[in-house]
């Protein structure tokens, strides 16, 4: 009965975010692939694009609609021309979207070709680096392919993707996928293309056009690992971005196959510490140190490969699946180099931003009242799902954990996700009934806060804890140590009453008594 009233709250609750989610998704039509044909010049920002979509029709055959942000005094694409095969097509362009009528025909695979050109305003980011060269950078989470590619610019819609980039020939292009040409032409031009077989996102698709020193790092499992710097960062540039193949190596034994068909560490201007792009991961100017800093934001923007990239949130209300992944596996990562005791300091900063941002943000992880894709990103679906996955790992014991990431990322790989996809899987692995750990973890706001007290008396220690959190009893199993010379006993306990009280036979007095010594549990002592 209690477990049925979850379920149903569950579902009502995905319900209405799914209502959240304001993207306006097409009735029938799939995109398989997109070819963007893109001119960039010195003389100014403009581009010249020309993009064949693909269209997998998967009902009827109606109008459909791509995203591209229209021109608008400065800034903003014009649409030149739209053509099914070799026929013009009757389309709108309106409110930042092209909608397109189909010609009236059974066939339900079809390719669009939109001619257009204008100035990005953002997306692509044209611009000089930070040694004074000229730059262009595709900057697209989580919705700003539509600055500069006309797209389904919402991660529900994935497809293969090819780049073919047309450029003055003193550039260096990389950018999603597999290079697959680069030939100078006959006016002081080159033209390179990028071919990603696996379907992407449009939040983390990418291109870097500028002067780079480029470098292959190593080969693991058949993906080539490279590393692209501005020439001036070039030895330091690859000694801090030679820990990815390591990074990539770890993911790959522990969770499964790595979707796409090379992984590049791309120096980058981007406006983001890191940015996940799919096999062409974008880090921040000045991560390039030299001195081998960023370890942990490596291992972050490698795991979303995985997860966000690879298992994606059908929806932008249950980010965390990529975020809050992404913190707890490069967590995972850096534990797995360096040992536990990386974890718990990981994880004891992060427990100290959680109750910092929910003193000011008491909202759930996945936020129903949320409705732009930008503000998604927070203490609550980074730390606070990393943390999630921390007490679900204890909760289910390493291996049943370990078994059900597999399982999941088996599943859903190249795919899209909800939250209770993860669930169900989690539940099929471990035996478990988890509605009750997702309820209160993901869609209840906060933590248990507790306060408490021990005293000792005739062989035995006596515990009283109390929640003293107003809104939710949170239901959980705690650990509490009990030090001694030195060395710790734990016990645990199991809470989900306003106050409990526990005793447990003792010898002697405990020196101290500490509530969860390893970490396990997101609390706060009051
Ligand atoms: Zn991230």
């Amino acid at each position: 009965m209690k477990n049925n009233l979850f379920l149903i709250t569950q579902l009502l609750i995905c319900h209405l975010i799914s209502a959240q989610d304001t993207y306006q998704r097409n009735s029938s039509a799939d995109v398989q692939s997109y070819i963007f044909d893109l001119k960039l010049n010195d003389k100014n920002n403009h581009i010249e694009g020309k993009a064949k979509v693909t269209i997998n029709f998967q009902n009827e055959v109606n109008e459909f609609a791509l995203d591209l942000i229209a021109k608008s005094e400065n800034y903003g694409m014009q649409v030149v021309s739209v053509f099914e095969d070799s026929i013009k097509v009757n389309y709108t362009y309106e409110n930042n979207k092209i909608k397109i009528i189909p010609t009236p025909e059974e066939e339900k695979n079809r390719t669009y070709t939109i001619q257009y050109k204008g100035i990005p305003e953002r997306g692509l980011v044209i611009d000089t680096t930070k040694f004074g060269e000229r730059s262009f950078f595709g900057d697209n989470w989580p919705n700003l392919a539509r600055h500069w590619l006309p797209s389904v610019d919402h991660p529900s819609d994935k497809a293969s993707i090819e780049f073919r980039i047309t450029a003055p020939e003193h550039y260096d292009v990389v950018a999603t996928g597999e290079k697959i040409e680069e030939s100078n032409l006959d006016n002081g031009t080159k033209l390179t293309i990028y071919r990603e077989p696996a379907p992407v996102a449009m939040k983390v698709v990418t291109i870097g056009v500028t002067k780079f020193a480029s470098r292959l790092l190593g080969d693991v499992e058949g993906i080539p690992v490279s590393a692209w710097v501005y020439p001036e960062n070039r030895l330091d540039g690859f000694s801090d971005y030679g820990v990815a193949t390591k990074v990539l190596q770890f993911f790959i034994d522990n969770i499964g196959p790595y979707s796409y068909t090379k992984l590049a560490n791309m120096q980058a201007k981007t406006q983001w510490g890191g940015l996940e792009n799919a096999g062409n991961i974008a880090y921040f100017e000045n991560s390039v140190t030299g001195k081998n800093e960023v370890e942990g934001l490596i291992a972050h923007e490698i795991a979303h490969q995985w997860f966000g990239n690879s298992a994606t949130e059908n929806d932008w209300n249950h980010v965390w699946l990529s975020e809050g992944f992404a913190t707890y596996f490069a967590i995972l990562y850096q534990e797995g180099v360096y040992g536990d005791k990386k974890r718990k300091e990981e994880l004891g900063l992060d427990r100290k931003q959680i109750i910092e941002y929910y003193q000011k943000n008491p909202s759930p992880i996945v936020d129903a009242s949320i409705t732009d894709p930008m503000k998604v990103l927070s203490t609550n679906t980074y730390q606070k799902g990393g943390w999630v996955l921390n007490m679900l790992r204890h909760k289910l014991g390493d291996e049943a954990f370990w078994k059900g990431i597999k399982t999941y990322y088996n599943t859903y790989q190249n795919g899209n996700v909800m939250t209770i996809d993860f669930q169900k899987i989690m539940e099929e692995v471990s035996g478990k009934d988890l509605n009750l750990f997702f309820q209160q973890w993901i869609f209840t706001k906060g933590y248990p806060e507790l306060k408490w007290d021990w005293s000792y008396k005739k062989g035995k220690i006596t515990l009283n804890i109390i929640q003293t959190q107003k809104q939710y009893l949170f239901d959980f199993p705690l650990e509490i140590g009990l030090q001694k010379e030195g060395t710790s006993i734990i016990k645990t306990v199991q809470i989900s009453n306003r106050k409990s009280s526990f005793k447990f036979a003792l010898d002697s007095p405990p020196d101290s008594v500490v509530l969860d010594p390893n970490l396990w549990l997101l609390l706060q002592e009051k």
